[in-house]
């Protein structure tokens, strides 16, 4: 083997792994112009560069190793840096100061081990079987693609942070999923046993089976499928493949061999410079043990990286860093469900602490605070099912602020006066991006110096570049920071398209795009190996909408589907014990005796829990997933469709008995209900649509308090526009009068295609009402008197969208690839067991 020698001229620097961090540093090095000072020599086991290991998962989604690649072997010969992929360091010899590996043996002055770690395999006896698999490289990810191909259920083991994501992957991959956990709750780092209650509710009815306390004792071949676990009472599961993702551990094998100093559980001991107990030796990123501590998070290994890339400085570095720890704090999406854990958000390390919590069983929402005994400070805090509050709370927390008079309001649903901490609250040092430590005095900066958009932002500061949690607040405030600067604020929809979601909707109408890649490959950001990107859950959402406005296209067509939240997806609103409602359309509240006798018959057969709801129709709750179908099949037989309850769309036209069968009535409100329900029915738009008609005006309907409304008089109908209920609730305004049926309906027509065309995403009629320049004056120029000469376009997409219905229930029974989604997720194909309910005033309903 030759020994190949570190240069005379440059000393040598030795960087052993290619990971997140490795490359974190060798861009720190450059930075600093060091690869000038020392010839450096990289050494990755892996076969690709360095890639964004964090977003991983999304490799199952459609990314490949290039569109996740960090950089490209170009940067790196450009910077001539050595680049030695696919070589494993095998050993390092400290006496003669070199790094063995296969092909050679390597001389070096300075040693940087980035090594990462590897997850943690638990000793149970089989775990070697095939099919048992590990999540951390795209490697492990290639290996589960292929044991998927001819598997229907899988099992990942640990479910913490990183189970979880492998969890989410599995079902992805149309596994029938199970997580094995075995602590009493999911997370249990991040979540208390409330929090962890809410996440295993909230993770079950997503469809994966959660099995906590369970210790398993051996794996062995199984009879129904692959594999069988046996668990420590021994009960058993079968599953086809099993990921581990019971933790991490350290790589520090290469450390522990030559003789640096290891923790006692692992991990390369370092100081604050990141020096090794050999100060020729540096460490860095999760292999490191910084005080007693590993860190499994990106950021403090960033952190890291520039605190060894000082260290390394052959010249006088004028405020050397160091590394004085890093915040865990965490805000997750984990299997589409929000997890927040800020500071000591368990309250056990900060004595005398004080607690607020909140707990909403029906919106699924779990918020903690933590914060000192004067009540000034927040400490820590814990969010679960919705991380709305995150950022601000992150803030305080990050940044020592006051905390409000009264704290609790931070966490309170829509506390009149709640304090919301907008960017121009935030000091100057708040750290906005902790994985490249941005501060918004950065984003100030950079935008003084002449950075105008979030792209030239993040270009310059990295902010956001790293796990993106704080894309939203980094947005926020370079917007507030440009309008102080009396710029001009850009209104993207959100990073992936440069446009506003009106501008979006024009684009898909005017150039027919049809489907969320087309109209991301044609007008969304790409990534930088020019391929589209894939979208978030601003940009997704909204787009289905758009195109459903557009087209009425099934939102269940196998396209449209990965676009649509949970409601949508399953065509029923889902309940907070995991089960389903089935809200057949009764247009106008008007029904045969006929129809609800098959209401009740349903009813009885399914178990279901039966309501009339406010918009004059029967809710059929406790619906199971995998009934859904034969549900709708009988209600579809007896002449129901979809009622639309789960979605962005028509709701209701509530009508009272008007002319029909009351004194007062001046006009038929029902006839006249159930021809506009008809008429909108599966009508998609930013948000949901309510319409009610009242025979006269004493106005029994309520139609005031709707979008639309319609009040008869004598001479035809007056029509009310932009009023709801609910938490600000907003009078409708008297739009106009004594109009006759044609032109109600085409005034109709008119103002809700209007709306659909110029609101912003999840804005309600009222709010964009109020946003509406001009006010209702301007609205009337546009919709009575026609002044953009816009009026028949309008009425021509209505009459398409009313041309083109279609149930969509009735379209998914009659498709067996879309039932395919309706089975239950257990293993064994049998009900949720742990859907538990309980009687009350002779019905069903949650235990
Ligand atoms: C699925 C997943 C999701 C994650 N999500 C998040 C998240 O949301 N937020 C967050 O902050 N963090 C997240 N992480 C953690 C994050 O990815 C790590 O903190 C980060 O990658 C650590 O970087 P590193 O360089 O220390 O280790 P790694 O990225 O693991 O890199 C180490 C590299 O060194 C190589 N290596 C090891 N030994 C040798 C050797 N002897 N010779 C040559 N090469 C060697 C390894 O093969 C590897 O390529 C996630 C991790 C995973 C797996
Ligand atoms: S609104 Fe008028 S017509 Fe309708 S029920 Fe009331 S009183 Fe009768």
């Amino acid at each position: 083997m030759t020994t190949l020698p570190s240069s005379p001229a440059r000393p040598t620097l030795i960087v052993v792994g290619n990971g997140m961090v490795g490359h974190h540093l060798i861009e720190q090095l450059v930075e600093r112009n060091l690869h000038c000072d020392y010839r450096i020599v990289v050494f990755g086991e892996e076969r690709h560069l360095a890639y964004d290991r964090v977003h991983l998962s999304e490799y199952f989604s459609g990314r490949d190793a290039e569109s996740l690649a960090l950089s490209t072997t170009e940067y790196y010969a450009e910077h001539s840096i050595e680049l030695h992929l696919h070589e494993q360091v095998t050993g390092i010899d400290r006496a003669k100061r070199e790094v063995l590996t296969p092909q050679a043996r390597y001389s070096f002055d300075r040693l940087v081990l980035a090594t990462g770690s590897y997850p943690f395999v638990p000793p149970i006896p089989g775990n070697d079987h095939d099919g048992c698999l590990v999540y951390r490289t795209l490697e492990d990810l290639d290996a589960i693609r292929d044991a998927a191909q001819a598997a229907s259920t899988g099992v990942v083991v640990g479910g913490g942070l990183l189970g979880l994501e492998a969890a989410n992957a599995l079902r992805g991959l149309d596994l029938d999923t199970a997580v094995v956990e075995f602590a009493p709750r999911l997370m249990p780092m991040q979540v208390d046993a409330q929090g962890g209650e809410l996440l295993r509710e909230k993770i079950e009815t997503l469809g994966v089976q959660v099995l906590t306390e369970r210790a398993t004792q051996r794996i062995e071949p199984g009879e129904s499928s692959r594999l069988r676990m046996v668990f420590q009472d021994d009960k058993v599961l079968e599953t086809d493949l099993i990921v581990f993702s019971a933790g991490i551990r350290p790589r520090d094998e290469l450390a522990r061999d030559c003789g640096l100093e290891i923790g006692e559980r692992g991990g390369v001991v370092i100081d604050d410079c990141c020096l090794t107990s050999d100060p020729a030796i540096l460490a860095v990123g999760e292999v490191a043990l910084w005080n007693n501590s590993i860190f499994g998070l990106v950021a403090p290994g960033y952190q890291m990286a520039k605190v060894a890339a000082d260290t390394l400085s052959l010249s006088e570095v004028e405020q050397p860093s160091t590394f004085t720890g890093a915040d865990m704090s965490t805000k997750l999406k984990l299997l589409g469900v929000d997890v927040g854990a800020i500071g000591d958000a368990h309250g056990d390390r900060s004595p005398g602490a004080k607690q607020y919590r909140y707990f909403d069983q029906i919106e699924q929402a779990y918020r903690k605070l933590v914060v000192t005994s004067d009540g000034k400070k927040l400490l820590g805090a814990m969010l679960v099912g919705d991380n709305a509050a995150y950022d601000t709370l992150m803030q305080y927390y990050a940044n020592g602020m006051e905390l409000p008079k009264d704290p609790a309001s931070l966490i309170l649903p829509n506390t009149e006066g709640a304090p919301a901490l907008g960017p121009d609250a935030l000091p100057e040092t708040a750290t906005i991006c902790s994985c490249h430590n941005v501060t918004k005095g950065a984003i100030s900066a950079a935008i003084d110096a002449g950075c105008s958009d979030l792209g030239a932002i993040k270009g310059q500061t990295k902010a956001s570049t790293g796990c993106g949690g704080c894309t939203a607040l980094l947005k926020s405030v370079f917007d507030h920071e440009l309008a102080s600067r009396g710029m001009e604020v850009d209104h993207s929809l959100c990073e992936h398209f440069t446009h506003t979601r009106q501008a979006l909707y024009d684009i898909v109408r005017v150039e027919e795009i049809k489907t969320f890649s087309e109209l991301m490959a044609k007008h969304g950001q790409q990534l930088d190996d020019g391929s589209p990107c894939l979208g978030c859950d601003i940009c997704k959402p909204a787009v289905a909408s758009i195109l459903a406005s557009c087209f009425n296209e099934p939102i269940t067509n196998a396209a449209h589907i990965p676009l649509q939240d949970t409601n949508d997806t399953f065509m029923a609103n889902m309940q907070k014990n995991g089960t389903y409602s089935v809200v057949p359309r009764i247009p106008g509240g008007e029904i045969t005796p006929d129809k609800l006798i098959v209401l009740g018959e349903v009813g009885k057969k399914y178990n279901l829990y039966t309501k009339i709801t406010g918009g004059q129709r029967i809710d059929l709750f406790g619906a199971r997933l995998e009934d859904l179908p034969a549900i709708w099949g009988e209600l579809i037989d007896a002449g129901f469709e979809t009622g639309h309850a789960y979605g962005k769309s028509t709701r209701t036209v509530k009508s009272c008995v008007g002319s029909t069968w009351c004194r007062y009535g001046v006009q038929d409100s029902v006839g006249m209900a159930i021809r506009l329900e008809h008429r909108y029915k599966g009508l998609r738009s930013p948000h949901k649509l309510k319409f009610a008609v009242s025979g006269c005006t004493r106005e029994c309907a309520e139609a005031q308090s709707k979008d639309i409304g319609v009040i008869a008089t004598e001479n035809g109908w007056n029509l009310y526009i932009c009023g709801n209920g609910g938490m600000r609730p907003r009078h409708a305004e008297l739009f106009a009068t004594d109009l006759d049926d044609e032109t109600l309906i085409r005034t109709i027509d008119r103002v809700l295609m209007f709306y659909i065309r110029t609101a912003d995403r999840l804005q309600r009629t009222s709010v964009w009402r109020e946003n509406l320049e001009g006010g209702l004056d301007y609205l009337k120029d546009v919709i009575l008197s026609d002044s953009l000469g816009l009026g028949e376009a309008l009425e021509r997409q209505m009459q398409a969208i009313v041309d083109t219905y279609e149930c969509e229930w009735a379209n998914a029974i009659s498709d067996p690839e879309k039932l395919k989604r309706f089975r239950t997720f257990v293993n064994d194909q049998r009900p949720d067991p742990d859907i538990i309910v309980t009687e009350e005033r002779g019905q069903l309903r949650p235990a």
